[in-house]
């Protein structure tokens, strides 16, 4: 991954404050970046991030927003990190409460191990990720090698 990040922020409603505080406490760290988030999360951050660079006259970053996460978000998300377009995930999931997309969420972590990019799912992680001196230099995560899976046999 380079030095500019695509960095994919996504957060459950019942922890839709704490990203936001996280997003309010870090916006500077965070603007030199492009930020993938699912929907709702999305606009909340937007309006966090442009509100700070008006206040602070600094270039807002691009921000793209993906559907809300059960409408299909998460699973736009974990393809984007399947096809190498996100670095590393942001991800406050609801610790307390089932989702309707449960299965969703699952996949979009197991992805995120899959292709080893840096996850935060609480904010002191998320604390630990953005102040690491790797998050402000180029780092290529070791993947492991799954080629046999794609070349196995299948005996019918
Ligand atoms: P949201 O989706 O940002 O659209 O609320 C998050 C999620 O529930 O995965």
């Amino acid at each position: 991954m380079k030095r500019k990040k695509n960095i994919g922020i996504v957060s459950h409603d019942n922890r839709k404050s704490d990203m936001i505080e996280w997003v309010s406490w870090n916006w500077k760290e965070l603007i030199p970046h492009s930020l993938i988030c699912t929907g709702t999360t999305g606009t909340l951050v937007e309006e966090t991030i442009i509100q700070k660079c008006k206040d602070n006259d600094e270039v807002p970053p691009s921000i793209t927003k993906l559907k809300s996460g059960p409408l299909g978000g998460d699973q736009q998300l974990g393809a984007l990190i399947a096809e190498g377009e996100v670095d590393m995930l942001i991800f406050f999931w609801d610790p307390m409460q089932p989702q309707p997309h449960d299965v969703d969420v699952k996949a979009l972590l197991r992805i995120s191990v899959l292709y080893n990019i840096p996850t935060a799912s609480n904010r002191s992680t998320a604390d630990f990720l953005i102040s690491s001196v790797l998050f402000h230099d180029e780092y290529i995560p070791v993947l492991k090698d799954y080629s046999a899976y794609i070349t196995r046999e299948v005996n019918l």
